[in-house]
């Protein structure tokens, strides 16, 4: 592993947070125009301190935490762990999302089955309403287990895994395997491609995502104003991504889309900070960056480094394979 590389996996983590927190004090908010100048001032409807991040990254957190402990995210014990990290979270934090905590308060016992089964439970009862974004905004970490030469397909599985913990709509899934997929690619090679990870989906589902990712190109970012369900909010990060140029571009027009501003932005900045790396995070949102569980941004960078499978050390290094 290169220094780069290692940059580019913080820059998956530091990303999605710094994103979140520029996002937090705009969430629920209208579009703002092109080229308006977006801050990291917290305030917002639930009162976010200045660089505080949210649901996004918090929940984000635990699956970070697991891998760096030597944990796999396809074993059962681990997801076991991540649940019951998410059910003593939600006990205190003011805004998890409705689906999430729905499901958090209600488990039985804190344990991936029960969540995956009251998840599962609730798309059979609503199966038009159970794809929030709610696991797409969290499934930066997912690929810093999975680095290595030939685990795209294990990562695939994975990251279906940990979103099913939560959200059984199959939409939520596909979105965390592409987005998955395409940090792990970012990280490896510094580039952002979402078509070259259709492969990891069902094949039967593969043209739907092609033409949402068209979509989305063809779009801006204020375009998909319902960005509070999954394919929307995957949509409005590519798109932002795709018109963006730099990472705090990227950022500033994710937020300035309107509505769930922090989780799009969250999303686009997993992928965008994969391929940029951390050291293009601005130092004064650094400085600033911080949440639950009363972590800073260097917190999250060593969480991120620690997180980096065993097979991060069979990643070849590919020396001008951007592009
Ligand atoms: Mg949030």
């Amino acid at each position: 592993m290169t220094s780069a590389h290692l940059d580019r996996a913080i820059g998956a983590l530091l990303g999605s947070a710094a994103g979140d927190a520029l996002g937090a004090g705009y969430e629920f908010g209208p579009p703002l125009p092109d080229g308006q100048p977006v801050h990291m001032a917290g305030g917002g409807s639930f009162g976010w301190a200045p660089g505080e991040w949210t649901d996004d990254t918090s929940m984000a957190v635990p699956i970070a935490q697991v891998l760096a402990d030597g944990g796999s995210l396809d074993d059962e014990t681990s997801l076991d762990r991540v649940v019951a990290a998410w059910v003593g979270w939600a006990r205190t934090a003011k805004d998890v999302g409705v689906q999430t905590r729905n499901l958090l308060s209600a488990l039985p016992t804190p344990t991936a089955a029960a969540a995956r089964e009251s998840a599962a439970a609730y798309y059979a009862a609503n199966p038009r309403g159970a794809g929030g974004n709610g696991t797409l905004m969290r499934t930066g970490p997912v690929a810093l287990g999975y680095l290595g030469d030939g685990q795209e397909e294990a990562l695939a599985s994975a990251a279906r895994a940990v979103s099913d913990l939560t959200h059984a709509d199959p939409d939520a899934g596909d979105a965390c395997v592409l987005w998955s997929t395409a940090v792990r690619h970012a990280v490896r090679d510094g580039v952002m491609d979402l078509d070259a990870q259709l492969v990891w989906l069902p094949a039967e589902r593969r043209d739907r995502w092609a033409a949402l990712i068209a979509e989305a190109e063809a779009s801006q970012p204020a375009d998909f104003d319902k960005n509070g369900w999954v394919v929307q909010a995957l949509q409005g990060a590519w798109s932002a991504i795709h018109h963006g140029t730099g990472l705090v571009d990227v950022l500033e027009r994710a937020v300035r889309g309107g509505r769930d501003t922090d989780t799009v932005a969250a999303i686009a900045g997993a992928l965008a900070g994969a391929a940029h790396g951390a050291a293009v995070v601005p130092e004064e949102w650094r400085e600033k960056l911080h949440g639950w569980p009363g972590l800073d941004a260097d917190g999250l960078a060593d969480l991120a480094v620690r997180a980096l499978g065993r097979g991060a050390a069979n990643l070849s290094a590919r020396p001008g394979a951007a592009g």
